[in-house]
């Protein structure tokens, strides 16, 4: 199947090489993917290396290769994401929140904060965000769509009611959503978005993609079977990846 989310960089750990590049392909390869999909973080633009990864799937012609981005999305910033985007022509690009006014809050450090704050007040201030990314016209996707859920806090407020915005915008500019596996090896322990969110992204009509947001080779594919299982039980019967921004169908009946 697939994989729309691997960081070949990491956080920065590696450099774009051929054993590298391999290293993904390889794994890719070994859990019987049909597309992989590069999602690197934008602001290690300078470290990518576009070329080389087109020149190595070549010897991968079982696998579908392509080439994305993840760009932090932030208000009043995207001049400087459409400004990376003219300079590359990406098969996908993901539009991720990790940030909510200057706060990076997704990091272990500032789990506190996330306590002190009124749950449904946090997850407000997120799906702000998210909606603002969403209506930017910028992205094919949006990455890991609850992560706000992080260490595991839940608002009073239904969820469905919290996000119901933020989904109104994604089903209107035709944006994706992944299952990303990742949140399960978060405090929160679960894959993002939660189960009533991905009923409810069914029932609007918006299409999944599927990604694993591997920082490293070995957990690229990771647990996306079960993923796969889940929509399915969920009544979803087709998926999405990308070719050159165009979304390419995979039925999973
Ligand atoms: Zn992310
Ligand atoms: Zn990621």
């Amino acid at each position: 199947m697939l994989d729309l989310h691997v960081h070949l960089l990491g956080h920065n750990d590696r450099e774009a090489n051929q054993e590298t590049i391999r290293a993904f392909l390889d794994q890719a390869s070994q859990r019987g993917l049909k597309e992989i999909g590069f999602a690197d973080h934008d602001y290690y633009w300078d470290q990518m290396n576009f070329p080389l990864i087109r020149e190595v799937a070549k010897d991968y012609p079982q696998l579908d290769v392509r080439i994305g981005l993840e760009a932090e999305y932030r208000p009043n910033d995207e001049g400087r994401i459409k400004h990376l985007l003219e300079q590359f022509s990406f098969d996908f690009v993901i539009g991720s929140v990790h940030e909510i006014q200057g706060w990076a809050f997704d990091v272990p450090e500032e789990e506190p904060k996330h306590w002190q704050k009124e749950a449904d007040e946090l997850y407000r201030e997120y799906f702000e965000v998210v909606t603002r990314a969403a209506s930017s016209g910028l992205f094919t996707t949006i990455g890991h769509f609850d992560l706000i859920k992080i260490f595991g806090i839940r608002p009073k407020t239904d969820i469905l009611m919290l996000a119901d915005e933020a989904l109104s915008a994604v089903a209107e500019h035709g944006l994706v959503l992944e299952v990303n596996t990742n949140g399960r090896y978060k405090p929160v322990q679960e894959f993002y978005p939660e189960q009533r969110l991905r009923e409810e992204i069914r029932r609007r009509g918006i299409d999944f993609t599927l990604g694993s947001d591997a920082h490293c080779a070995e957990v690229v594919g990771r647990d996306i079977d079960e993923a796969i299982q889940l929509l399915r039980q969920s009544g979803v019967h087709s998926i999405v990846g990308f070719a050159n921004l165009d979304k390419v169908n995979y039925s999973l009946d």
